[in-house]
Parts: C-alpha cells; structure tokens; sequence
C-alpha cells in the first residue's frame, strides 16, 4: 500500500498516520523527520538542506525529491509506505510520480483529511498544555478536572505562542493555497479520498479504512 496523508495542521494527521502503519505495517516517512535526522548526523543531504534552512529559505524541490528517493529505496519500503509532508507542490508530486515510475511502482491513494477552518482554529486555540509533563488538553473538548492544572501532576497549563488565533488562520491560509492544486492534481488521477475530519479519532480512521479497501 503506496499512500500520501494530507491534511491541514491540526487535523489530527500525527494520529491517523500512527494507525495507519500498525494497520498495514508499512512505515511512516514524515520529510521532516528525514530532514532532521538527515541534518542531526551531518549527512551531505543534510548540510545542503541546513544551508538553505539557516537561510530561513524553503529547502528546494529537487533536494527534498531525492531525500525522499533515497528513503523509498530502503528495504522496508518494500510493501509501501504513508509519506506524510511529502508531496507539498504539484512539481514535488510530478518528481514523485517519476521516481515510483522508475522503480516500476505507482502511488496506490491519496488520503484527504479535511477540517473546515473555523473548526481548526477552535481545536488550536483551546488547547492547554502542561508545563511539568507535557500532557495536552482542550478547554472545550478535553479540559482538567481543576482549572489550568494538569491530571496527572498538578502542574500548571499554558499556551503556546503560535496557538493564537491569528497564527493559527495564517497557517491554515498557508496549507490551503499551497495544497490545493495539489488536491486538484490528484483529483484528476482519481485516486484521492477525502475523509471528514471532524469525526471523532476511531470515526475518521474507520473511514481511512473503508475508503483504502
Ligand atoms: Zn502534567
């Protein structure tokens, strides 16, 4: 099972991509974490991917293509995989469609979390999170028992700074402009699904599932 995961920041993409994997044992490739552990062992890839990062500027398509190259060549790839982060531009899929095409192999479905805005910024700017522990909580959806203090060790809850409103919109404006044509161009190949993600975790995966097959 070949699959791309989309979806806008706070989908809850992080936890349908857990599930996915241990369902179809296949492994997680997230280009983040490639770029990192790639940049964390000093690689040549990795070097060339800082310079750009230390720049502030966006690592360009055809060294994050052949990261990812490198990485669909490893062994456990052989039954597939779930790229998450990857493709961001129809160019970036363009170089996608070639290398599997060169590998003889082809993607099997694009997966489509979709959360409308409002929904987004509700889920972002409720959420609490625990200064001792870490533990995450929603002022709405999931909140401790005792007001701005965690369950688990009584410590205090804050917000992160990204988590305004504001910061949340412009992420959100960000992901859609840059996937739409994306989505479009997966459309037109008729192998993407969309899921509502507005359903609770287990209701979104069961959809993941029915719709995969
Ligand atoms: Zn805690």
């Amino acid at each position: 099972m070949r699959l791309v995961l989309l979806g806008p920041p706070g989908a809850g993409k992080g936890t349908q991509a857990s599930a996915i994997i241990e369902k179809y044992n296949i492994p997680h490739i997230s280009t983040g974490d490639i770029l990192r552990s790639n940049i964390k062992e000093g690689t040549d890839l990795g070097k060339k991917a800082k310079a750009y990062m230390d720049k502030g500027q966006l690592v360009p398509d055809e060294l994050v293509v052949s990261i990812v190259k490198d990485r669909l060549l490893e062994d456990d790839c052989k039954n597939g995989f779930l790229l998450d982060g990857f493709p961001r531009t129809v160019n970036q899929a363009e170089a996608l469609d070639e290398e599997l095409a060169n590998m003889k192999l082809k993607l099997d479905h694009v997966i489509n979390i979709e959360v409308e805005s409002s929904e987004l910024i509700k889920r972002a700017i409720g959420r609490r999170i625990c200064k001792e522990c870490g533990a995450t909580y929603h002022i709405e959806f999931n909140p401790p028992k005792k007001e701005g203090k965690c369950d688990i060790c009584d410590g205090e809850l804050y917000q992160r700074d990204d988590d305004t409103e504001e910061t949340v919109s412009r992420r959100i404006e960000v992901y859609l402009k840059e996937t739409s044509p994306l989505i479009d161009y997966y459309t037109k190949k008729g192998i993407i699904f969309s899921v509502d993600g507005k359903q609770s975790i287990g209701g979104v995966f069961k959809d993941i599932v029915k719709s995969l097959g």
